[in-house]
């Protein structure tokens, strides 16, 4: 193994990154379902592709890595890996989940999770006594996303960790916002990290993938048999690209958020910008709990226009930045919560969490920030009723 000590070293030389059979610089892409047996009763390394392919393990040795746990595993998207490791409940159990988690976690949760009488609850997991007044016999595991989405509220890490610990519950964070360069749950104690690497781990928007990794022995196990059982596998070719785009993470994640802290700053400072959610702005309640178990802010910004502001025209009116789904890419996007990510979640309950309908949220890429910056203020003064 390279030898090496930080992370920005590790996305590069981390996991399996020569091929072991041709010393291949990269792994290549096994493109195969099958392998050859010598014989019957030898236990074969390789057998068969959704129980375990070379460049896909290649990936989940690396992704085991750079979240400093015990194992990880590729899933053909980010809903697979959710949905994966929620397949380790059971009927009866409950779930406690971040009040503005994820949208389509939400959703299969509600519409499908819920038929097998696994149920959830979800609570504003930045406040520690609430969560702990929560916690019935019933309860099973705590779900996180900090920063969450699309408010950017900050969870803490530790804390939630040492109450799963205290109540003997599974603790699970979807790290998707921030990655493991800028955030490593496992280190605070968290048990499971989760990831729709479809966002900043592929990184350039051309690919849709998910990846769990685990902190023991014990939830490897559990998570390979339901891995396998399940088959949501990601496949040799999407798992190569996501190995390509995670050699770039630190550098991409570097440029995202030195744009991202810049546009937040000028967000705060104009006229016709009511609310801007970033944890990297010093006044953002999570501040301080976010600078402890964080590098940095992260990239993504969300930001609520004046009420004599038509949303729709703002996004009409940007050029640079394109109106869509998804986060995490190498360009600039935006969307808007209430129709689009968060649209599957009851009116009223987005309204008590705050998606109101003149909230914006953004995706900061990598272009130039005074490019960007124009792009934003041209169509802010644009969209004015
Ligand atoms: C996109 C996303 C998911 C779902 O991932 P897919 O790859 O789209 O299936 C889960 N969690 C978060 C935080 C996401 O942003």
């Amino acid at each position: 193994m390279a030898d090496y000590k930080f992370i920005d070293s590790a996305v590069i030389h981390g996991g399996i990154s020569t091929d072991p059979y041709t010393k291949s610089v990269n792994v290549p892409i096994y493109q195969t379902s099958t392998f050859r047996q010598e014989g019957i009763g030898l236990n074969p390394k390789w057998e068969y592709a959704r129980t375990g392919n070379p460049t896909r393990a290649a990936l989940e040795a690396l992704i085991a890595e750079l979240e400093a746990g015990v194992a990880g595993f590729a899933f053909a998207s980010g809903m697979a890996a959710v949905s994966t490791v929620l397949s380790l409940f059971k009927s009866g159990d409950k779930i406690l989940i971040s009040s503005n988690v994820y949208g389509g976690t939400y959703r299969v949760l509600d519409k499908v999770f819920k038929n097998f009488n696994i149920n959830f609850e979800s609570i504003d997991t930045s406040d520690l006594a609430l969560i702990e007044s929560k916690i019935t016999p019933d309860v099973k595991a705590l779900y996180i996303e900090t920063p969450s989405n699309p408010l950017l509220d900050i969870t803490d890490l530790e804390g939630v960790a040492k109450l799963g610990k205290k109540y003997n519950l599974l603790t699970i964070a979807d790290n998707t916002f921030m990655s493991p360069y800028l955030q490593q749950p496992i280190k605070f104690g968290v048990d499971i990290v989760i990831h729709s690497a479809t966002k900043y781990l592929g990184g350039h928007s051309d690919l849709v993938a998910g990846l769990v990794v685990v902190n023991s022995e014990d939830l490897a196990k559990k998570i390979a048999f339901l891995q396998n059982s399940v088959g949501a596998v990601l496949g040799p070719f999407d798992s190569f690209l996501l190995i390509r785009g995670i050699k770039t993470l630190s550098v991409r994640l570097d440029r995202h958020t030195d744009n991202a802290l810049k546009l937040a700053k000028f967000l705060k400072s104009h006229s016709e910008v009511s609310k801007v959610y970033y944890p990297g702005l010093e006044d953002h309640k999570g501040y301080e709990i976010n600078k402890k178990q964080a590098r940095n802010g992260g990239a993504m910004i969300s930001f609520e226009l004046k009420e004599n502001h038509d949303v729709n025209k703002f996004f009409k009116s940007l050029n640079l930045i394109s109106l869509a789904e998804s986060l995490g890419g190498v360009e600039s996007l935006v969307c808007h919560p209430a129709t689009m990510t968060h649209a599957a979640i009851p009116a009223e309950v987005r309204a008590k969490v705050g998606i109101t309908d003149n909230l914006i949220r953004l995706s900061v890429g990598i272009e130039n920030f005074e490019d960007l910056k124009n792009d934003l203020d041209v169509a802010i003064k644009a969209s004015e009723k």
